[in-house]
């Protein structure tokens, strides 16, 4: 079980809450947005991606005057951090969506004096009401309410705190629908290539694409990438994930159904899934349900191909459950699904030898640096994971 894994299962029986702030790199704090920390490094600094990550890495180069560019393959920024303001009243986290930690966290990592954790209005995420469904039963099991906790936005959203706090900072420098298919660090510098056959050039390049694109060889290094690296890459998987959200006339659910029994449920290795309230604790009268889904759990749906399958499977379940009700209450819905989303092809890291994740992390002769929630050694698979492993990797560059 990697330490991530650990802190989600300890969280949800209520065990690791109280350390999760704790465990939080003092990066943020003590790094680079130290007053005290200086730099002499005057380079160009490429940044491949536009997610969590490499927002955050052009937000630090930023303010230190440092000459950065990001290049995205897609036409927007967020990478896994996408919303949907269309589908409710309320907007919706179509990716990430819980804070895995304290809220002060944004702050922390927006920069020296930022309130966005006072501005930004949160919940504390505590479901009331569960039922465990065990194939064939529900069963109501209000009792889990004392042993789960975690953050959620109010009227906001991941992708708004991005948004608002960070953006703003690089939205100059991003260039979109330029897919990097090529890194050449084998001169003094780095040039890297787009699909479009565009080069550009600079000293360093902090890579921040999701790992499915170096386990599947979509960039290609030149010189290759030492193989401790590159067996390290065949320690880390990144499992398929998708979320479901689906609009009623009527709440026929409770705020959380667990698919499973208890205690296996909470020990399982093939990933997470959970049916929740996905209004629970916002400002609305709309009634939306919500499947998250990870690992093999997220492959059942995956494997049944399109989006409109994926639905119709979903449905099935809940009205298997729920004698009907989804389908009598069914207003629409919005399937999305990170396995089959360009340049993502998956949910998070999930390390089968975490001892692989320095290697995985190590920069390449001094040039080439890695960030993302794959390489955050206390927050691997989180928003504000990714967040602090660039500022880990900013502060590598200008040391
Ligand atoms: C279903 C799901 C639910 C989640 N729930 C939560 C949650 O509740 N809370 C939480 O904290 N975290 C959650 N996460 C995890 C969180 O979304 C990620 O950890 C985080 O957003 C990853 O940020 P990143 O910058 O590392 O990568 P990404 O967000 O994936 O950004 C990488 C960027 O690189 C771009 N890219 C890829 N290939 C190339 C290329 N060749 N050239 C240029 N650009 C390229 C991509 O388009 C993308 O924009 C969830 C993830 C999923 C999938």
């Amino acid at each position: 079980m990697t330490r991530q894994e650990f802190l989600r299962r300890t969280a949800a029986l209520g065990l690791g809450a109280p350390f999760l702030g704790s465990l939080l790199s003092s990066c943020a704090e003590d790094g680079i947005f130290n007053p005290e920390f200086t730099t002499n490094f005057s380079g160009r600094v490429l940044i491949i991606g536009a997610g969590s990550a490499g927002l955050h890495a052009g937000f630090a180069l930023r303010q230190f005057g440092i000459d950065f560019q990001i290049l995205e393959a897609s036409n927007r920024f967020g990478g896994r951090v996408k919303k949907t303001d269309d589908f409710a009243d309320f907007p919706i986290d179509l990716g990430a969506e819980w804070i895995h930690t304290d809220p002060s966290v944004m702050s922390r990592l927006s920069g020296d004096g930022s309130t966005a954790d006072s501005d930004v209005e949160t919940i504390r995420y505590r479901p009331q009401s569960y039922f465990l469904w065990d194939g064939e039963e529900l069963r109501k099991r209000d009792i889990l309410r004392h042993f789960y906790a975690e953050y959620k936005f109010k009227s906001t959203t991941w992708y708004d705190y991005l948004e608002q706090y960070i953006v703003p900072q690089v939205r100059d420098r991003i260039t979109y629908e330029s897919p990097i298919t090529a890194v050449d660090y084998s001169g003094d510098g780095v040039v890297v290539t787009t699909l479009a056959g565009e080069t550009y050039e600079a000293d360093r390049v902090i890579l921040t694409v999701p790992l499915t694109q170096l386990k599947q060889s979509a960039i290609q290094f030149t010189p290759a990438l030492p193989t401790g690296k590159v067996s390290a890459l065949d320690q880390v998987e990144m499992p398929d994930g998708l979320k479901i959200f689906v609009q009623f006339r009527e709440q026929f659910y409770p705020d959380m159904t667990i698919d499973g029994t208890l205690p296996e449920y909470l020990t399982e290795e093939d990933g997470d899934k959970a049916i929740y309230n996905a209004a629970f604790g916002k400002d609305t009268s709309d009634h939306v349900l919500a499947l998250f889904c990870v690992g093999a759990h997220a492959s059942e749906y995956v494997e049944q191909g399109s989006d409109d399958a994926i639905f119709e499977y979903f449905m099935a379940e809940l009205d298997e459950m729920y004698d009907g009700a989804a389908s009598e209450n069914y207003m629409s819905h919005v399937v999305q699904n990170w396995t089959a989303e360009a340049y993502i092809g998956g949910s998070y890291a999930h390390y089968q030898d975490y001892s692989a994740q320095p290697t995985l992390g190590e920069p390449v002769d001094g040039k080439v640096y890695f960030a993302g929630e794959a390489y955050s050694q206390s927050d691997q698979s989180t928003v504000h994971g990714a967040g602090l492993s660039a500022y880990e990797a900013v502060e590598a560059i200008l040391s």
